[in-house]
């Protein structure tokens, strides 16, 4: 890690200097009610063969598919560890992000590319999925392998799409041949289209699935501001683990009224896993430090985001709900969920999400960024201030809207925010 960022780190202030430990503190330090049904996960794991991708399971044995990490702990009187898939999920996100990286770098570059030509998000987007779902199978060899994850193959099946397709294939093999830990022959373009198609599965209350969103905030890829690339475990249902590469997340708070500094090193790996808590390193390698959601009680210091795009996110309706808290600060409005990445270790204190009625909030859009934040001490939950559920397949079934914050300043959010609800209208999809 380059000592400019080592710096950046350790200046921030709700940072403690720590490593994470794979042996979790006690269960029960944590009080957040939605974590509470883990522990009828330890038993049964049930395994969807038709989840099981196979085209990197050389090294597996059909017999060794039938347990899982999950399945092989089944001491009730400690939390289980998911060590293993954390690992493999940073590294994952890591490449990923590289690759993503690369491409926005040429696009930023690029003089004669078209603003409206969404051609090098579509690469990325799936050269993403392609490398994360290889890492993880590589590095969890023998487990079965569900991914819920946002793109299909089907468009780049059409004849119109094979260029597209060469493209990805060979940024996905100078990826992973660059990266070195991996020795492969090249993947051919009938394997990175199988590669695509592991992510299709529904997910669901039963078994471990991953969620992957390959590139959160596309239109911030396109503009050269935020994204992410965000994934997340879940176990019978609940959110284990997850992870939220944000390559242009400055290593400094986003909020503090040192941001934008010209030297400001950039590039940030939030990675949480139940009841471990949650930290931050630098994406070109650091030290993880542990991460803290804001303390503030005080709704006027409590800077808030929202989304850049209005159409993603009401930007009247979080003004009205700010301006009942006594809100002082403007918003600030970042693409992405580097927004909970930035909330975890308290550049702010409150997400504010409201997109039109009939919208369909998915998985993979909040599962990764909402155990960031749980897990740094924060709360997630609806407009009505019910939990999040993952269990229930792609989607996220709520009542109106996402909002989080910390403890102390949930129940006044939640108040503002039925309070808003009543006074400015939604638009419909
Ligand atoms: P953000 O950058 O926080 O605004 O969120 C980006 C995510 O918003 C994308 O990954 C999309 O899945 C999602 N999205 C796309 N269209 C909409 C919409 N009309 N309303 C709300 N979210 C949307
Ligand atoms: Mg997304």
């Amino acid at each position: 890690m380059a000592a400019s960022s080592l710096t950046a780190l350790s200046r921030l202030v709700h940072l403690t200097p720590s490593s994470p430990k794979s042996n979790p503190k006690p269960f029960l330090s944590f009080s957040f009610s939605a974590t509470l049904p883990i522990f009828t996960s330890f038993f049964t794991l049930k395994l969807k063969s038709s989840s099981y991708s196979p085209i990197l399971s050389s090294s597996s044995s059909s017999a060794s598919l039938s347990s899982s990490s999950s399945s092989s702990s089944l001491n009730s009187s400690a939390p289980m560890s998911y060590d293993k898939q954390l690992a493999a999920a940073k590294k994952a996100a890591s490449l990923a992000a590289r690759l993503c990286q690369n491409v926005q770098k040429g696009l930023l570059q690029s003089d004669v590319q078209s603003k409206s030509d969404k051609s090098p998000v579509t690469v990325a987007d799936y050269g993403s999925q392609v490398l994360v779902s290889f890492v993880l199978q590589k590095e969890l060899p023998g487990q079965a392998f569900s991914l819920v994850a946002e793109e299909d193959s089907g468009d780049l099946r059409k004849e119109e799409s094979q260029e597209t397709l060469e493209r990805i294939t060979k940024l996905v093999n100078d990826t992973i041949a660059n990266d070195g830990s991996y020795k492969v022959s090249p993947l051919s373009k009938g394997d990175i289209l199988t590669i695509i198609d592991s992510g299709m599965s529904e997910g669901g209350s039963n078994g471990q699935h991953w969620v992957l969103d390959p590139i959160d905030g596309t239109k911030g890829f396109l503009r050269g501001d935020q994204y992410a690339i965000a994934l997340g475990l879940l176990d019978e249902g609940k959110v284990v683990l997850g992870v939220l590469a944000c390559p242009n997340l400055p290593l400094e708070s986003i909020t503090s009224q040192h941001q934008n500094t010209p030297n400001g090193a950039a590039g940030c790996l939030f990675s949480a896993q139940l009841s471990c808590g949650t930290y931050m390193e630098s994406l070109d390698g650091s030290p993880p430090v542990k991460v803290h959601v804001s303390n503030t009680e005080n709704p006027e210091e409590a800077a808030f985001f929202e989304s850049y795009e209005a159409a993603h996110s009401s930007h009247s309706l979080s003004g009205s709900i700010a301006k009942k808290l006594g809100v002082k600060a403007a918003p600030v409005r970042i693409d992405s969920q580097a927004k909970y990445g930035a909330l975890s270790r308290g550049d702010g204190a409150i997400y504010l999400r409201f997109p039109n009625k009939g919208y369909r909030e998915k998985i993979w859009d909040h599962a990764a960024g909402y155990i960031v934040v749980a897990e740094a001490g924060g709360v997630a939950t609806d407009a009505a201030g019910n939990p999040l559920d993952f269990s229930k397949g792609r989607y996220l079934d709520l009542d109106t809207g996402i909002i989080v914050t910390n403890r102390k300043l949930m129940p006044a959010l939640l108040k503002a925010v039925q309070e808003s609800l009543k006074e400015v209208a939604l638009p419909s999809l």
